[in-house]
């Protein structure tokens, strides 16, 4: 759908601008819609994508429903049961499509994000700079919900030799269809679930070798209704102290499904350890002595004092060079939160420290959805619920502290219709649907694991591009595939 705003939005003021139209911002959007604030009048949805689906449109053919791990409903509107063999970038844009009709919310794409500023007291209205159809333009705004995902911001390490290497590497994000891989042995880095199910899928079509650089976190523990809550509670622990997210495996495990465990008994799903250096053909592995396996060093319910598949690590006991065509880098993703870089919300540890599940804690004009514990299609949902509740009581005090003067700010945005029908419309389905979407508890104790993944040594989010640019033009900064 064309948004018709598009050439109003030139130096425009919102009370509420959201960024990023996949299952967090969408949920953001619905529960400010619901509560009567209208699209288009009193907050706007900005996203860089040139279509609806959010990261799921960006997904390969052969991730279908079936063999992803849940996704959970948009409020208000259930996916349904759509036929599980079919690719789920296609299902969730379908769905994220007719969820955008449906509440008429004029999303307004492909415009990315590039900066948001604010003048040096902190207080006033946030800056954007927004990229639109390559055209530059600014608006403000009172409050920002930030719902950019991750998809956008795949992570490679640094490891000396990157940009010598002369075959070729790419990254999940980069991912079109196993045929690619045809006869061409491929090193798969990284201990996720994508890492894992790529493996399975390549060893079909050619020779693979497996690189983490912990244990593969195999994990004994049922995933069971507390599993979800537990997984969250972890994730948070270290986004309320100010700490980056860890890697979503690191917390959720691997689980022991049937087909990982004939993995590992074939010898695909065995990790080698990991490599040093690379060569303008190969990788330098370092001797790494068995008795060195101690733990996976898994986080909240996947912490455990041994190992659950200890035959899944078997790293080279002696320094070794292993020849390989590709280099598959599976190593996850970071909170594609760069346009915020000016506002210098990011602790020392790389951080950002939350009040809660999606508060900013030095600055209360932002939001995160969709960050740290909530980078699920469950969690997304809960995030966006609560962020837009939170807002909305923002909101009635400033108003109530300003009566005069400030009061239409809506008159200030295009299309300004009466909202009060769309409230009372609204409020009594409202209800109803607050039943359909339970409190954050009820959802995470149904969490599926996300599925992003990495396992090699984090560095500092700023040193990401500079990764990748060692990489070469294999892998990217990404934001292009959006
Ligand atoms: C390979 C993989 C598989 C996964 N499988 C599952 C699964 O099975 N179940 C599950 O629950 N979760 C899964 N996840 C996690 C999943 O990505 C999230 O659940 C969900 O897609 C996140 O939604 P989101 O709205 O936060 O972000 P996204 O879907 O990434 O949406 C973010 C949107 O913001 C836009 N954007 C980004 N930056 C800007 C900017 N600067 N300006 C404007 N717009 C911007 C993007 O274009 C995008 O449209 C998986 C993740 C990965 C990587």
């Amino acid at each position: 759908m064309v948004c018709r705003l598009t050439e109003l939005l030139v130096d425009s003021h919102w009370r509420v601008v959201i960024i990023g139209a996949g299952q967090a911002g969408l949920s953001a959007a619905h529960y400010l819609w619901r509560d009567g604030l209208k699209p288009g009048r009193d907050f706007i949805v900005l996203d860089a994508s040139d279509g609806p689906g959010g990261a799921w449109r960006q997904r390969w053919e052969s991730l279908t429903l079936g063999s992803t791990n849940h996704i959970a409903d948009l409020p208000g509107f259930p996916l349904g049961a759509p036929d599980p063999s079919v690719p789920a970038s296609e299902i969730v844009t379908d769905y994220y499509s007719r969820y955008e009709k449906e509440l008429e919310l004029c999303v307004v794409r492909p415009a990315e994000v590039a900066h948001v500023t604010s003048d040096d007291t902190g207080a006033g209205p946030l800056k954007l700079t927004v990229m639109l159809d390559g055209e530059r333009l600014h608006l403000t705004s009172d409050y920002l919900i930030d719902a950019t995902g991750t998809w956008t911001h795949p992570y490679v390490p640094y490891v000396p030799g990157i940009a010598e290497f002369e075959g070729k590497q790419l990254h999940t994000a980069q991912f079109r269809e196993v045929e690619d891989f045809r006869g061409l042995r491929t090193l798969v880095v990284g201990g996720g679930i994508s890492a894992t199910q790529f493996l399975l899928e390549l060893a079909t079509v050619t020779d693979t070798l497996w690189a983490t650089r912990r244990p593969p976190n195999f994990t004994a523990r049922e995933f069971d209704g507390n599993w979800g809550l537990e997984v969250e509670r972890a994730v948070r622990s270290r986004t309320l102290a100010g700490l980056p997210p860890a890697s979503v495996v690191r917390t959720t495990g691997l689980p022991l499904r049937r087909e990982f465990l004939d993995g590992v008994e074939s010898g695909v799903l065995v990790s080698r350890g990991m490599f040093d250096e690379i060569l303008p053909h190969g990788v330098h592995f370092p001797a790494r002595p068995a008795e060195e396996a101690v733990t996976s060093e898994g986080l909240g319910p996947s912490h455990s004092d041994r190992l659950a598949l200890p035959q899944s690590w078997q790293p080279f006991p002696e320094e070794r060079i292993e020849e390989v065509d590709v280099i598959f880098w599976n190593t996850g993703f970071r909170a594609a939160l760069n346009h915020l870089a000016p506002l210098h919300l990011r602790t020392r540890e790389g951080g950002i420290a939350m009040d809660t599940e999606v508060a900013v804690r030095d600055d209360h004009r932002i939001f995160l959805v969709g960050y740290g514990s909530a980078s699920s299609t469950i969690g997304a949902t809960r995030a966006g619920r609560i962020a837009a509740r939170e807002l909305l009581k923002r909101l009635e005090t400033t108003d109530t502290a300003e009566t005069t003067g400030h009061e239409n700010l809506t008159t200030q945005a295009p299309g300004t219709e009466a909202a009060d029908s769309n409230k009372a419309t609204n409020s009594s389905e409202a209800t109803n649907r607050d039943a359909a979407t339970a409190g954050p508890t009820s959802d995470a104790a149904t969490a599926s694991p996300p599925t992003d993944d990495e396992s090699v040594p984090a560095v500092a989010l700023d040193a990401v591009p500079q990764a990748q640019r060692r990489a070469g033009a294999t892998v990217s900064s990404a934001p292009a595939a959006e």
